[in-house]
């Protein structure tokens, strides 16, 4: 919302880009919304099929809405007298994976989906593998300093799809956990991401036990509101 906006009781943001109306009131929380065509239309009460556009009180705002996806994909070996974790829980393993940082290979997966959707780069760019202070480096944290360079760049995540592949060991008793997580670090709700887990077939390096990769998708937006006169 606007500056003006925030003292505004009640307004309707008139979404063009994405063919949807939503009615929003002070900071930005969405009270209703629907799916209108707005095609073609030049004024509020060209979309008008509600009284609320007719209404005084009313401010007409366009809504621009910019979605970008991003992709991350990463690889860490598997060593005994390591830690595993994966999206930010610790998982009871007799092997845990090994980097320079605490090895969490799903969380550097969704850094690399996060920084790739706004163009920031990668995760080697923006934590060195070989700085000594990225040393045993807690990934979560990693996460959480990379998400804020987004969140200054105006983006919010829409939702995030993610894959681990292990072998060993079994999953699924962690799944829950793992997006119940990632939906802290990111504060989103847990229902705007999806974990799942695959194994290697007991075929090539994650079949035979040696590594755990991890895939992630994400799909950011940023919306600027536009007031209408
Ligand atoms: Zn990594």
């Amino acid at each position: 919302m606007t500056e003006k906006g925030e003292t505004e009781s009640r307004c309707w943001v008139w979404a063009l880009s994405l063919y949807s109306v939503r009615l929003v009131g002070k900071g930005r929380k969405v009270i209703a919304g629907g799916r209108v065509d707005c095609r073609g239309a030049s004024s509020p009460h060209e979309l008008n099929n509600g009284k609320l556009f007719q209404s005084k009180e009313l401010v007409v705002y366009v809504m621009h809405s910019v979605l970008r996806v991003g992709l991350g994909h990463d690889t860490h070996r598997l060593s005994a007298g390591r830690r595993l974790l994966l999206g930010g829980v610790e998982i009871p393993h007799e092997k845990g994976l090994v980097g320079h940082s605490d090895a969490d290979v799903l969380l550097h997966a969704v850094i690399d989906a996060l920084l790739g959707a706004a163009a920031l780069g990668d995760i080697g760019e923006m934590f060195p593998n070989d700085a000594e202070e990225n040393r045993g480096r807690d990934s979560a944290d990693m996460l959480q300093r990379a998400y804020e360079e987004i969140r200054r760049r105006g983006f919010a995540v829409v939702n995030l799809d993610c894959i681990v592949f292990a072998q060993l060991p079994k999953l699924s008793p962690y799944k829950q956990a793992i997006r119940r997580r990632l939906a802290e670090l990111l504060e989103v709700d847990a229902e705007q991401i999806g974990v799942k887990a695959k194994t290697g077939e007991q075929v090539g390096f994650i079949g035979r036990g040696e590594a755990i990769s991890a895939q992630c998708v994400v799909l950011l937006e940023k919306t600027t509101l536009e007031k209408r006169e």
